[in-house]
């Protein structure tokens, strides 16, 4: 490739690593930089710059090739790279078990927990009271048992792997009957069908995609069927001409053939929503009374809990699932351990729930309560006082999230901004850009903030966030 003139004088102003090594010795941002970090922003911005002067980028200009433009955008370069790449975020989605956003914050007790057993030796496999070798799940099937009424429980590292674990344990090269209006995907690619190959189930499916009746269960059943699933269907809904078998009806079935049931629960609650206004959600409660084999459920969705799959039934199952070999392969880690256990007990006095649990509170938070948040920060942005912004206080609807309540809107407030001069996009990629990052999302180009999911503490950081973009716009 022919360089021209101008491409070779720049070339030839690009400063060399060592140059510029050099140069931040005496530059005190630079002290406690590992010397790989430093080596490799330097490379970096230099590459960066020589690859823009060979595609004739009009932006490069001898300005930007100084020796102290490069070493400015190598602190840049060097910044990035020691600053975190997992960081919180503030969720002004108002999907409060936002899966892209790390789905259920912790309570306080459970954090401290958490943190505890994370810097201790613990009893993790130790029995205390026989000085021996104990059980990982005993921290928390007796408290799951309590809460749920079932005989027995254990947990894995997440309900995908509760559901493969089941379904390898009791229906491996057997069929599973499963009604059509059932065979979902979760997102994050959690198929039943793909998930059940892989266990090794056979799947049999039934119904169609709005009406599966009892007769369509019973002659599926023969000699092959080795359990008999529901599913929560989680994100999506069938509404109008409908039939499905509720869980208990299947459990009738089931025993009338000596078959198993089984549920995926998936999100799971142990509060019945209805008392607080909100649409029904079957509990795991009623799900255990039902007398089902196996039932499973996520620990951070609804629950509002760590990551975990939560797997309750009967006692001679759950066994069976204890002894299978995936079991090691799934096998929950102490901190989780730790978060659920404190989790879980929250749940004995359900009113402390649903003040300790973080995605219990947003999702039962009072109309008044949000409108008075979304006050405070719109009052906030106001006192900025710069005339290019119009900040308006609007109805919205927030969602629940994590495949749980997917028709229910739940009517919320928000605070939307508009910048003169200044695109709903960009000032979503700048708040988007902000140290912690803030994700809310665009309508009708105005940038929109739902304040249920917003802590409270975070209404200063919005602001402070604005402020700056404000100058830099
Ligand atoms: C969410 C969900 C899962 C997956 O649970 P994870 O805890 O995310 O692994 C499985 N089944 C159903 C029905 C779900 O809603």
């Amino acid at each position: 490739m022919k360089l021209d003139q101008n491409q070779q004088t720049l070339l030839r102003m690009l400063p060399g690593v060592d140059r510029i090594l050099e140069m931040t010795k005496s530059e005190v941002f630079f002290d406690n930089i590992p010397q790989s970090v430093l080596v490799n922003s330097i490379r970096t911005t230099i590459e960066n710059h020589r690859g823009r002067i060979l595609q004739k980028d009009p932006n490069i200009s001898k300005d930007n090739l100084s020796e102290s433009s490069i070493l400015d955008e190598v602190k840049c370069c060097v910044a990035k790279t020691m600053a975190p790449n997992l960081r919180r975020v503030v969720n002004a989605t108002g999907v409060v078990v936002h899966t892209n956003l790390g789905r259920s914050l912790l309570a306080d007790e459970a954090h401290e927990m958490l943190s505890m057993i994370a810097r201790r030796y613990s009893n993790l496999e130790y029995n205390l009271a026989l000085g021996k070798r104990g059980s990982r799940y005993s921290s928390v099937d007796g408290i799951l048992c309590e809460i749920s009424g079932a005989d027995a429980a254990m947990v894995v590292n997440n309900n995908a792997g509760a559901v493969l674990l089941c379904l390898e344990t009791i229906a491996k090269n057997k069929t599973v009957i499963v009604s059509r209006g059932e065979l979902v995907e979760i997102g994050g690619s959690f198929r039943i069908p793909d998930v059940m190959a892989k266990s090794g189930g056979i799947l049999k499916e039934v119904g169609t995609t709005n009406r599966t009746h009892l007769r369509d269960y019973e002659s599926a059943i023969d000699e092959h069927t080795g359990l008999l699933l529901k599913v929560h269907r989680s994100n999506y809904s069938v509404v109008g001409f409908t039939a499905e078998l509720s869980l208990q009806q299947l459990v009738d079935l089931g025993a009338r053939y000596n078959i198993p049931v089984m549920e995926d629960l998936g999100s799971g609650t142990f509060i019945d929503f209805s008392k607080y206004g909100l649409m029904k959600e079957p509990t795991v409660q009623e799900s255990v009374a039902t007398g089902a084999d196996v039932i499973t459920f996520s620990g951070d969705k609804l629950l509002g809990g760590p990551q975990a799959g939560i797997i309750v039934g009967k006692t001679g199952t759950i066994d069976e699932i204890k002894r299978n070999p995936l079991t090691r392969a799934l096998r929950i880690d102490k901190l989780t351990l730790a978060a659920l256990e404190s989790t879980l007990r929250l749940y004995r006095d359900e009113e402390k729930a649903i003040r300790a649990i973080p995605t219990l509170r947003m999702l039962t938070m009072s109309s008044k309560e949000i409108e008075q948040k979304a006050k405070r920060l719109a009052k906030k942005l106001l006192a900025i006082d710069d005339a290019r912004m119009d900040i308006k206080v609007l109805q919205r609807s927030s969602k629940a999230g994590g495949g749980a309540l997917p028709l229910l809107n739940l009517p919320s407030q928000c605070v939307s901004i508009n910048i003169q001069g200044c695109s709903a996009n960009t000032l979503e990629k700048h708040l988007r850009d902000n140290d912690p990052p803030i994700i809310g999302r665009i309508e009708e180009d105005k940038f929109i903030m739902d304040l249920r999911t917003i802590q409270e503490e975070e209404i200063s950081i919005i602001e402070t966030a604005i402020t700056s973009i404000l100058k830099r716009v």
